[in-house]
């Protein structure tokens, strides 16, 4: 599994999907670029959550609120005095890390080695620590169960301490205390505040919901597993106002819709789980996590959030004013409880990657032969599909364009006329592209061209003219 994904980060660098961020210098801790192939991917799972999220719900509509807010947003949110994790630094190394972090990984060792009392009993002592926010417990668990600092392999420990996560910055040209900003850690909040804007522009009627995708960041303590934690990121969030009260039933609809929305892709159903929150955050009632099976374990890529009115309520507090919704139904004014749904965009990214990545030995008898193929959704993949004259010369490039410039501007294609017909099939199965269109001498005579299809490497010929409606038909939503 180390190797597979291993395998996984070397193949997203090669063929253009993730770089790392400024890479000549060295690059910068936990951030990442994406390539030309990967930036084609990461759009294409925006598209397939916002149609799904938005286009489909009449009920639901998007904004996209800035990344910089009023600095009186965070402290309403209860992000400055809350939002930490907590830090500990090993003495000899001087490395630091986060306290919860070596306890599940401690407690994933039990689990490993069939200790599994032993792991459920650290698990809840854990949580009850988190809960109370008891530092000196955290501490004293990591002494107790003999933690060593995977560097310097010593358990010289310093006290744990709460680091807060949000990035700050300084907003205008006079530089007092006054002026500092945030760097959002999440995109929830530029839909709370815009709460009443949306609601009375677009006369929306509770329940309703306002979708978001945008940038986050939050300064990790440790940064690790590529793209899995990173201090620069995207979200998808969703936030359905609803009746107080009706929340539990809101919630188990978005629990199974969002399930849903994963498995659309086609992604094996036993890679999925929930797992309950124990430890709610302040502004939760209620809160699970879908989780992927990734490599390296079983870890969240969604959230969702019961919310309760906190967000909006603290708000009205902050702000002085009135936030709330009259329903004519039960002719009641009250403040709207809030389920949200929380992906992050690039965990979903190296999720789809690591479900498509796939190494495959075609050695026929003595002669040795593979390839890796990127068994993506064909609406996920970056290329449509491959426009190959078989040569060079005698007017099939002339022919190939000709196709090309029909199509292009429909979809996203790459057209391709260096190397062996089959080195550039396997170059195309490498960035998951699904179908590869080879221009041959057939071709001027009756123009019709070759489809060869990524997954089974079977080809059918097709009469080029209806090319566009083959490829809409199979890459459709
Ligand atoms: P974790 O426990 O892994 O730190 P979280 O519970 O803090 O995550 P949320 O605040 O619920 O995460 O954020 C919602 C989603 O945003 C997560 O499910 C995850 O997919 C994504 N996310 C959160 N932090 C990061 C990060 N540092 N890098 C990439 N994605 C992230």
């Amino acid at each position: 599994n180390d190797e597979l994904f291993k395998n996984v980060i070397s193949h997203a660098k090669e063929y253009g999907f993730v770089f790392q961020s400024s890479e000549i210098y060295d690059g910068l801790s936990a951030v990442y670029d994406y390539g030309q192939n990967g930036s084609e991917l990461k759009n294409n799972i925006k598209t397939y959550w916002w149609k799904s999220m938005v286009q489909m719900h009449e009920n639901i509509v998007g904004i996209d609120a800035a990344i910089f807010m009023h600095p009186t947003t965070w402290k309403a949110s209860g992000h400055v005095d809350g939002f930490n994790d907590p830090m500990i630094d090993n003495k000899d190394s001087k490395k630091r890390y986060r306290a919860d972090q070596l306890l599940e990984d401690k407690i994933a060792r039990y689990e490993k080695d069939g200790k599994t009392d032993k792991a459920a009993q650290l698990q809840d002592s854990m949580d009850e620590a988190l809960k109370t926010d008891n530092l000196d417990a955290l501490r004293d668990l990591i002494i107790e169960h003999e933690i060593a600092c995977p560097v310097s392999g010593t358990r010289n420990w310093t006290d744990v301490r709460q680091f807060n996560l949000m990035f700050s910055t300084k907003m205008g040209a006079i530089a007092d205390e006054s002026d500092v900003i945030y760097l959002r850690p999440e995109t929830a909040q530029g839909i709370f505040v815009n709460y009443l804007n949306v609601q009375k522009t677009g006369r929306m009627k509770i329940p309703f919901g306002i979708a978001q995708i945008g940038k986050a960041f939050r300064n990790e303590v440790i940064a690790r597993q590529f793209i899995m934690r990173m201090r620069e990121f995207e979200q998808m969030e969703m936030q359905f106002f609803v009746r107080p009260g009706s929340e539990m039933e809101w919630y188990e609809y978005w629990k199974e819709t969002r399930l849903k929305w994963h498995k659309g892709l086609g992604t094996p159903e036993e890679k999925y789980r929930f797992h309950n929150h124990t430890k709610l955050a302040h502004y939760a009632n209620a809160a699970v996590d879908i989780e992927f099976e990734f490599p390296f374990g079983f870890k969240e890529v969604e959230g969702i959030h019961s919310r309760t009115d906190f967000d909006l309520s603290q708000h009205q507090k902050f702000s002085g004013k009135k936030i709330q919704y009259f329903d004519p139904e039960i002719n009641q004014n009250y403040v709207p409880y809030v389920i949200e749904t929380s992906i992050g965009l690039d965990r979903m990214f190296l999720l789809t990657l690591i479900n498509a990545y796939e190494e495959q030995d075609l050695s026929d008898g003595d002669k040795k032969d593979s390839r890796v193929v990127l068994k993506l959704h064909p609406c996920l993949a970056p290329v449509k599909a491959a426009i190959l004259p078989l040569t060079k010369k005698d007017g099939l490039p002339e022919k190939a364009r000709e196709i090309m410039d029909r199509l292009k501007f429909d979809y996203n294609l790459m057209y391709e006329e260096k190397d062996s017909i089959g080195k550039r099939y396997r170059r195309q199965d490498a960035i998951g592209t699904p179908f590869c269109i080879t221009i041959d001498h057939q071709s001027l005579e009756d123009n019709t061209v070759t489809i060869r299809h990524r997954d089974s490497m079977e080809q059918e010929r097709v009469a080029a003219d209806q090319l566009g409606s083959i490829i809409g038909k199979l890459v459709s939503w």
